[in-house]
This record gives structure tokens, C-alpha cells and sequence, in this order.
């Protein structure tokens, strides 16, 4: 038997100003795309054979053009075609948030999946991963036979949830049963950042998922947190349930929607948890804190979550309230302009320059006088699997004159989330106190590395309010934009 995978892997945000083309994505295909999605040896133990399609990453970004996105599909789709004779399944990995431009369904997986089942026809199994931070429907439940997202966030559990659902397909191969997907979807809108599985109410809602799995009955069980930085009838969080068998059905309906309602009743709870605090005061208590490695994060700038890392708010908080001998570090800040100036500098040259896009008050420009203390290259991961990334230009670190800070200046929006990242970049994590990173929640890689955290709650395309958007397309009443009175489950 053979198996085709491939996947398309975007998290688009519409508020920040760029489009991703072709050349914005990293396409793998063949043999490539089988590695990168990491389930060759789970289908070969259960004696499938994999052949490689194409796996299309972008990781979080703005929203992907109609061209890139047609092009990914086409060729997809084509590959699935030229193998068509030989599959048994389909395996894909999808994100879940794919926001296309100009496309009318928004979300890109979701017209995807249509066309693939459509050419692979009603019967053959297709079986999809997702992220948690993507948003389903029971129309794409029902066109799919498996699907499963991640359980935690961060995503530790990345490569594991790809092997369940490999072996969960696998099983499905070997004992073709009726099998589809049930989605109850809450009239709920949650932050990303909200919802990390090591906080409370995720931990409850976990174990509930967990407790559920250990009925044979309940195939698979997970729970999407949903997107919400591009409008789009699809929005909310959902559970969905796998019934093991079609008698397996009305168990696995009231187990499914027992839990969709505990996750209602916890809502309330959803929030940010540790340390937190408006920009200003997230710096002055970092700085305050005196330790090595103290970690601020930009929630509103995440590059993990699409946005730009262009905005200059903490580094002007930050010049207003350092003083001493603090050893303070931005990773980074993107301003095309300020990088094409300082590109190709020695260690020592001084400088001259304005540092911010200008784009809006969030990213407007600082001068900055100062010395290039580091190059070396801008490296993009790829999600958690650090070590699989790609270098994707040249990093350029500059030292404001008269203090002690450093300023990694970028001409793409990166996440610096792993030490390696840092050192590529010809950095230190640890050789700062302070870190300044575009990110929301701390990456996973940057746990253990950090010893204080503190988020800052700065505004921008990637702030977690649900109310500072303006939703035109997502079902009403929606928690917490309207006073919902009673749960009634949007599908
Ligand atoms: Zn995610």
C-alpha cells in the first residue's frame, strides 16, 4: 500500500501590509517533502509505503497572494493526480489559518481539501494534522476522515501529532471502516496567548481530551484554540471527535459535546498568565529584575504569529529607562531600509541611521547613532524542528552609542526562539540580561533558557483582544464580542 503527504503550512495575518508571493514560501517536494513531515518510519512500520508530493511553508506570516496560493494547489493536486493509479490515502499537513488574498472561502486549506477530495473521490482515506491556531468547519470535517490538531501551545507536540495521525491512517488503511469527523464549534474567539497548555483552563481541557482517547471508541479527540488575525466566516474554537466505528457514533457525540460544554464554562478563564504588563512597565520591571537572560515578549509585533517584528515601541521604552550597565539585546526589528544601509559593514564600523518602517505610530523611526558589533545570518527555522531551517539573509547587530544595548536589525521578519538562531546571527542569548523578542509566548526552545519572562501587552497586528478587530464575517453572537446567553454550538 502507498500513502501520498504533502501540506501546506501558512499562519496569515491580515493586518500586517505584506502579501506573500511564491517566493515567500519554501517548497519541498519528492523526497524532501516526505522528510520534513516526518512520518516516513510511522507508515513503514505498519508497511505503507511513502511517496513525497509537496509540503509548501511559510510559517506565520501575512496573508499568502491568490497567485502563491493557486500554484501550491495546482501542483499539489497535479502530483496527488500522477500518483492517483498507485495511493491508498492521502496524509496532509495543513495549518488551518492559510488566509488567502482575493480568494472568496479566505482560509485556502479549506477550498484545498474540497478540490482533493473531488479529484481522489468519496471513498479514499484523507487524513490532516493541523495547528490549533487554525480554524475548522464541519464542511472540511466532512471532507477529510481523520483529522487531529496539536495539543499544546507551544508546540512541543508537533512531530508526535503527526505520527498519531500517521498511525491513526495507517490503522484506517489496514481496516477500512466508514469514518468521519464531528466538529462542535463554539461561538468563541481566543488569543493564542490565552491558551497556553501549561496554564490553566488548557491543562483541564487537555485532560478531558486525554481521559476521552482511553475509550477505544474515540478514535481521536482534539480541541482548535482557532485564529483570529484575518476575518473569515470559519472563526472559533471547536472540539472534534473521531467515532472509532459508525456504531461508535452517539458515544463519541456525547463525549464530544460534553467537553465543547466544559470548555464553555471555562471560558472566563482563558487570559494571560505569568507575568505580564503594558510596554513601559514591562521594561522597567525586566530591567529591574537583575538576572541573566530575563526574556521581554512583543505580543503585539509576534513574528510567530504573522506580524512583521517592525515595530519600535520597547526599544523606545527601553532607551528611556535603561541606564547602568544591563546588557539589553532587541531580536530584532525589521526595517528594510535601515538593513540595506548597514548591510555589508565591518564589526566597528560606526553609524549613522533611522531605525523603524514608519508604517504607523508603532513602528515609527528612531535615530540611532552607533556601532555594528555583530553580522552573520538571518536563519529561519521551521517551527520547532529549529534544526531543519535555512538561512534566508544577512543580520546585522548595531550597538546604541553611550549604552549597552543591541539592536538586531532585519530585513524579514524572524522569531529568534532558539539559542541557535542567536548564534547564527553571530549572538549570545546568554550573554545579555535582557532580551527583547518578537514573539507572544516564550518559544519552546527559550523555556529553559530564560530565568525571568515578562510579556509585554504592546497593541498591534497581532494583539489578542478579539474587540480591537473589526469582524465583518465571523457568526454572531460570538463570546466575547457579544453577550452570548446561551450555548448554542455554531455547528
Ligand atoms: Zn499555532
Amino acid at each position: 500500500m502507498n500513502v501520498f503527504v504533502g501540506g501546506m503550512d501558512a499562519e496569515c495575518n491580515e493586518h500586517v501590509s505584506e502579501i506573500i508571493g511564491l517566493d515567500g514560501l519554501h517548497l519541498l517536494r519528492g523526497e524532501e517533502c516526505a522528510e520534513a513531515l516526518n512520518v516516513r518510519e510511522t507508515f513503514e512500520a505498519a508497511g505503507i509505503r511513502v511517496i513525497g508530493g509537496l509540503y509548501a511553508h511559510a510559517g506565520p506570516t501575512g496573508m499568502l497572494s491568490r497567485e502563491a496560493f493557486e500554484a501550491v494547489s495546482s501542483e499539489l493536486l497535479r502530483r496527488v493526480k500522477e500518483h492517483l493509479h498507485e495511493i491508498d490515502a492521502v496524509y496532509l499537513k495543513l495549518h488551518g489559518a492559510s488566509g488567502v488574498d482575493g480568494l472568496d472561502e479566505v482560509s485556502g486549506e479549506h477550498v484545498l481539501i474540497d478540490r482533493l477530495r473531488s479529484l481522489v473521490g468519496r471513498h479514499m482515506p484523507i487524513a490532516v494534522v493541523q495547528d490549533p491556531h487554525g480554524n475548522i468547519t464541519r464542511a472540511f470535517a466532512e471532507s477529510v476522515n481523520i483529522v487531529r490538531c496539536y495539543r499544546e501551545s507551544p508546540h512541543t507536540d508537533t512531530v508526535a501529532t503527526g505520527q498519531i495521525v500517521a498511525r491513526k491512517l495507517s490503522d484506517l488503511m489496514l481496516h477500512r471502516r466508514p469514518m468521519r469527523p464531528i466538529v462542535f464549534k463554539l461561538p468563541m474567539l481566543l488569543g493564542g496567548e490565552q491558551s497556553l497548555s501549561a496554564e490553566e483552563p488548557m491543562r483541564t481541557v487537555n485532560r478531558m481530551l486525554d481521559e476521552a482517547e482511553k475509550d477505544p471508541r474515540m478514535f481521536s479527540c482534539c480541541f482548535y484554540v482557532g485564529y483570529l488575525s484575518h476575518d473569515d466566516d470559519k472563526l472559533g474554537a471547536a472540539v472534534v471527535v473521531v467515532p472509532d466505528r459508525p456504531e461508535d457514533e452517539a458515544f463519541c457525540r456525547a463525549r464530544g459535546e460534553r467537553i465543547a460544554r466544559a470548555v464553555w464554562d471555562l471560558r472566563g478563564e482563558f487570559g494571560f498568565k505569568g507575568n505580564f504588563a503594558p510596554p513601559e512597565e514591562a521594561v522597567v520591571r525586566t530591567l529591574a529584575e537583575g538576572k541573566r537572560s530575563a526574556v521581554i515578549t512583543d505580543l503585539g509585533d509576534n513574528c510567530g504569529a504573522g506580524a512583521m517584528g517592525q515595530q519600535t515601541e520597547l526599544l523606545r521604552c527601553m532607551l528611556k529607562h535603561w541606564q547602568g550597565e544591563k546588557k539589553v539585546l532587541f531580536a530584532g526589528i525589521r526595517d528594510v531600509r535601515a538593513h540595506a544601509q548597514l548591510l555589508g559593514l565591518p564589526v566597528g564600523a560606526e553609524v549613522s541611521f533611522d531605525l523603524g518602517a514608519g508604517e504607523d505610530e508603532r513602528s515609527a523611526p528612531v535615530h540611532i547613532e552607533g556601532t555594528v558589533v555583530a553580522s552573520g545570518d538571518e536563519y529561519k527555522g521551521y517551527g520547532n524542528a529549529v534544526f531543519m531551517g535555512r538561512k534566508v539573509g544577512e543580520a546585522v547587530t548595531v550597538r546604541v552609542k553611550g549604552t549597552l544595548i543591541d539592536v538586531l536589525v532585519l530585513d524579514t521578519n524572524l522569531q529568534y526562539g532558539h539559542p541557535y538562531e542567536f548564534q547564527r546571527a553571530g549572538l549570545d542569548f546568554h550573554a545579555y540580561d535582557v532580551v527583547v523578542v518578537k514573539m507572544g509566548y516564550l518559544d519552546t526552545y527559550l523555556i529553559p533558557e530564560t530565568r525571568y519572562h515578562c510579556m509585554a501587552v504592546t497593541d498591534g497586528p497581532t494583539a489578542q483582544e478579539p474587540q480591537k478587530f473589526d469582524f465583518k464575517r465571523v457568526y454572531r453572537p460570538i463570546w466575547p464580542l457579544d453577550e452570548v446567553k446561551e450555548l448554542r454550538f455554531i455547528e
